[in-house]
């Protein structure tokens, strides 16, 4: 992990800087975006620790290789009845929000992409509408998820549109799970995995969070 070197501009930021996280938090909660890419996904388990909730990576779900998951202890305990141990998975949209103009990462569900993938697998070209996304809370559709009719971008959202497809949504991710989702950093064994290196990555996930981005 970098030290800060001091008087240095510092890399924190995603992409051109300009990729604000916007999530829905509360029922009724809307957004309407035209997607700029495929979203990227990461899972977290909540620990308590200390009296407070802590993320921490889950293996399984960030596993690089889909049809050969590393397997996560968390996971395991969480099968074996611990039910607050359940993953919880955020998945990550480059998009530009049209009605601020502005290119953003969109933090929500997987619901929501699976929605965009049916349309997409009946051929439906996904990037080129604008999508209306609503936290609804029904149930068994917790967002309702409506294709809007077409809306062609004008040259200021156009320019936008191109800076969120600029978007490093890796590296929001990388952030997030502090470590890179690649095949490498990832601890398999769990034999392999020494304590001093479990508080490091613990420690860096919890300063992470409190990052501004
Ligand atoms: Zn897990």
């Amino acid at each position: 992990m970098p030290r800060v070197i001091p008087n240095t501009k510092l890399n924190l930021s995603i992409g051109n800087g300009n990729g604000e996280i916007v999530a829905l938090k509360m029922k009724g909660q809307s957004i309407t975006l035209r997607l700029a890419g495929y979203p990227g996904y990461y899972g977290q388990h909540w620990i308590i620790e200390g009296g407070k909730k802590k993320p921490v990576p889950c293996a399984r779900v960030n596993s690089p290789d889909i049809s050969n998951p590393n397997p996560c202890d968390y996971c395991d305990r969480f099968l074996a009845g611990e039910d607050d141990l359940k993953p919880t998975v955020s998945f990550i949209f480059p998009a530009l929000d049209r009605k601020s103009g502005k290119p953003i990462l969109f933090d929500t569900r997987q619901q929501v992409w699976k929605e965009m993938e049916n349309q997409e697998s009946k051929g439906i070209r996904i990037f080129d509408y604008d999508w209306l996304v609503e936290r609804t809370e029904n149930k068994p559709k917790y967002y309702e998820v409506t294709r809007l009719e077409k809306d062609p971008l004008d040259t200021a959202q156009a320019k936008a549109y191109a800076e969120a497809k600029a978007l490093d949504v890796d590296k929001f991710i990388e952030s997030k799970i502090g470590f890179k989702k690649s095949k490498e950093d990832i601890v398999i064994d769990d034999s392999l995995i020494d304590e001093n290196l479990l508080s490091e990555i613990d420690s860096q996930v919890e300063e992470k969070e409190e990052m501004p981005f």
